[in-house]
């Protein structure tokens, strides 16, 4: 496994002697057996939090999140098991909001998530607002001293076994993006409904849910009311670049895997590593692995040395990460013949896990409009004097 990279001018010392320890980790606690994911995730939890690793993916008050060590996390994780890192990133992702804009009461949770003794999820995306954010239609109406949420969430990561939900709905301030507020669900709350547990390709706990009149109190609010969206955004700004990690992590392995075939199996009476055409394609997995990696931690150092904000960074990061990823991975099936595509073979599965990060947290052609855009409002802004 090639770990130069933790050599680049990005990381300091604390972050190789993480990825050393979180590898020793991985080597003696993963993979998992995935036949029932449910079990599996809740096991993951438990065991990652017991170990400390998930005290990165909570900030405290003095303490901002750490993007570097989280796409670190995310990288190792992925390489050798896909579920494990799953686990890890939803609970920063669930709790992101509360870390970022938790009043003293919301944070409380954090210290159960990061143990380990508590689940957390995101529900933003709804059945006709994915990429449209700003559409969202569940509705969170004032009621005395409290909020009545209706509507419905779907593809919710951890929908089913979640102890509590970052709830994303319309409070109306105004109309579209600034008529939005985030709130804390606990998964007991009445009027929480899991309507469908939901199956893809590569599975791990996903949930539509509906909310039935569901009543949260008013110190439910994550920040200022009509702020959700900001929040939104704000939370997937540190967590777009850690899902080009994962990606760069199934990458790695999809590479480290095809060195191992090109150098094990003999074709033609040689190594099969010593076909012109099989170097061309490992040269170019090397390279797409390696800029990947130079963009995913570009956005994250950014991030960790204080950027407001990382649009263009994350954007680039998480488009090119993912998609190179998937054609990394679709160059280790074709050289692993056969054996890619037997179910249970590790390219098999990586061929599967990949899929989806093209999709979530902003598609691809989402991430080419955001960085487009962005482009094209520095060039309208005259640079300062
Ligand atoms: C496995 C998985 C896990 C998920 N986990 C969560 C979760 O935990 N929490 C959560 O809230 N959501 C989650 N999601 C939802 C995810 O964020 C949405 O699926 C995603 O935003 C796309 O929305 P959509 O499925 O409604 O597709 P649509 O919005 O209908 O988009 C479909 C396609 O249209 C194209 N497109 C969209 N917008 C543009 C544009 N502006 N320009 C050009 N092309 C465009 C893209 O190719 C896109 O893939 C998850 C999804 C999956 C698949």
């Amino acid at each position: 496994m090639d770990r130069s990279f933790l050599d680049w001018p990005f990381f300091e010392a604390r972050h190789r002697d993480f990825a050393a320890r979180l590898e020793d980790w991985c080597a003696a606690n993963l993979p998992v057996d995935h036949a029932d994911v449910d079990a599996a995730c809740r096991d993951l939890v438990a065991r990652l939090g017991a170990a400390g690793w998930l005290r990165v993916t909570a900030g405290t008050s003095s303490e901002a999140l750490d993007v570097r060590t989280l796409c670190i996390a995310r990288e190792t994780l992925a390489r050798h098991d896909g579920l494990a890192d799953f686990a890890f990133a939803m609970q920063g992702l669930g709790t992101g909001a509360i870390s970022l804009f938790g009043s003293r009461d919301q944070r409380e949770w954090l210290t159960r998530t990061c143990a380990g003794k508590a689940i957390a999820a995101f529900a933003l995306s709804e059945p006709k607002a994915g990429s449209d954010v700003a559409a969202i239609e569940t509705t969170a109406r004032r009621d005395g001293d409290g909020y009545i949420l209706s509507g419905e969430k779907t593809w919710i990561s951890n929908g089913g076994i979640a102890d509590f939900y970052c709830v994303f709905a319309r409070t109306g301030e105004a109309l579209g993006a600034k008529g939005i507020s985030a709130f804390l669900m606990p998964a007991d709350t009445p009027g929480l409904a899991i309507a469908e547990r939901l199956e893809v390709i590569a599975p791990h706990p996903l949930a539509r849910l509906a909310f039935n009149d569901a009543r949260l109190p008013a110190s439910a609010l994550i920040g200022a009311a009509g702020n959700g969206f900001r929040i939104a955004m704000a939370v997937l700004d540190v967590f777009r670049p850690t899902v080009g990690a994962a990606a760069l992590g199934f990458a790695r392995r999809a590479l480290d895997e095809t060195l191992k075939r090109a150098s094990q199996r003999n074709l033609f009476g040689a190594p099969m590593g010593e076909l012109q055409l099989v170097q061309g394609h490992i040269a170019d997995m090397a390279l797409d692995v390696d800029a990947a990696a130079l963009l995913v931690y570009r956005a994250a150092w950014a991030k960790d040395s204080g950027a407001p904000r990382i649009t263009r960074e994350a954007a680039m990061a998480k488009l090119y990460a993912t998609d190179r990823a998937q054609a990394v991975i679709d160059n280790a099936v074709q050289i692993h013949g056969g054996d890619g595509v037997r179910r249970g073979h590790i390219v098999e599965s990586l061929y599967r896990e990949i899929r989806a990060l093209r999709i979530y947290e902003g598609a691809s052609d989402v991430q080419r409009v955001i960085i487009a855009r962005q482009l094209l409002r520095d060039a309208r802004t005259p640079d300062a004097p």
